[in-house]
């Protein structure tokens, strides 16, 4: 009964660990593998030091925020770290729309989170899907104008593996200079860095980049995002986030992930990425009738197969887990795979062969 009217019919989004949760618990020996969440295959071992875990920590730590602010190459000013881009989406959305008034603008398909922030904050979605070669439709965004307070765009776009054109980029930003924050999000820029957009935001004062340590950084258990804006951005958002976003924990491990050090080994494991993400690519194209979907400019796999649900049982089966896309728009029949490492995809690619094998 007291439920926020919103949130009655809401389906909340399906995480890759809440979808297999059990999985996780079975007894038997197999190990599962999870490529299904876009994570980094590769561990790392950071220390931190508990002698601090009586304070409240720092809500924007300068030992993340600026070296994070030198990577991207932007001023500590327009900069602001977060649980996650996750928690940045939600608080731009917060920040920059009224409840139960506004809207946003997405162009599925993308990630399910930007509708699901807006949906639990009461915010309507207008859509402009992409083109069928996952460009943008710019002239239906357009027609959006003064309708939307804010627009998403996804570059790298998961689940399409697909980066935007600059000039298309440049014309959305253009053409809501004066109306709306033009979001984009680059949650899987380090595998396209020459295709980011931080370095431009003294020319566009409507500009938002989305950021984050979990997929490069291969650090997605940290929960650290960051959200790069022009100042007033971050100005606005600093009034909506928590007091104490940053657990100290998560600052410390954070700022080795950054350091020099930390810069070097990232930047390896994604060349060691790019190497696999291309084995994999060329190996699943020869099996059964797999076509490739999309582009590969992230550390994942789209395709198409028209046996997809009894593929998707096998792999379960066998403790494989992919990403089931097919219910998003113009996906119909796709799977997502996460590069993983060399090991894993030998093994994914050992499961699918047998697959097709057996089914003739
Ligand atoms: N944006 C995109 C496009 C993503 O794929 C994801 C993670 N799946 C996120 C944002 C959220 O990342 P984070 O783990 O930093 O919350």
């Amino acid at each position: 009964k007291l439920v926020c009217e919103n949130l009655k019919t809401l389906v909340p989004y399906e995480s890759a660990r809440r979808l297999f949760a059990a999985s996780d618990n079975t007894q038997d020996e197999q190990v599962p593998v999870w490529l299904n969440a876009n994570e980094s295959p590769y561990a790392n071992d950071f220390a931190v030091k508990s002698d601090l875990f009586n304070r409240y920590p720092d809500c924007q730590p300068s030992a993340v925020i600026n070296p994070y602010a030198a990577y991207a190459g932007v001023n500590h000013k327009q900069l602001l770290v977060s649980r996650g881009a996750d928690e940045g989406i939600e608080l731009l959305i917060r920040a920059f729309c009224t409840s139960g008034q506004d809207n946003i603008l997405i162009c599925p398909p993308t990630y399910g989170m930007y509708a699901i922030s807006a949906e639990t904050c009461n915010i309507g979605i207008h859509k402009a899907p992409l083109n069928t070669d996952f460009s943008l439709d710019l002239e239906a965004i357009k027609t959006f104008k003064d309708k939307v307070n804010l627009v998403f765009i996804c570059s790298p776009n998961n689940p399409t593996g697909t980066s935007v054109a600059a000039e298309q980029i440049e014309q959305v930003l253009n053409h809501f200079i004066d109306s709306a924050l033009v979001v984009v999000d680059e949650a899987y820029i380090e595998f396209d860095i020459d295709n980011t957009w931080a370095s431009q935001l003294a020319k566009y004062p409507n500009l938002v980049v989305l950021r984050t340590l979990s997929k490069a950084f291969a650090l997605a258990g940290l929960r650290c995002g960051f959200t790069i804006a022009n100042e007033e951005v971050i100005h606005t958002l600093l009034k909506v986030i928590a007091p104490y976003p940053m657990p100290e924990p998560v600052a410390q491990i954070a700022a080795q992930a950054l350091s020099e050090k930390g810069l070097l080994t990232m930047q390896q494991q994604v060349s060691a990425i790019q190497t696999e993400k291309d084995l994999l690519k060329k190996s699943l194209v020869s099996l059964g009738d797999i076509k490739l979907v999309g582009d590969d400019n992230a550390n994942f796999i789209l395709f198409r197969t028209a046996q997809k649900q009894a593929l998707m049982n096998y792999l379960v089966s066998h403790k494989m887990f992919i990403r089931d896309q097919s219910k998003q728009l113009n996906l119909a029949n796709c799977l997502r795979i996460t590069v993983g490492s060399s090991a894993q995809n030998q093994q994914l690619l050992g499961l699918i062969t047998s697959f097709y094998q057996q089914s003739g």
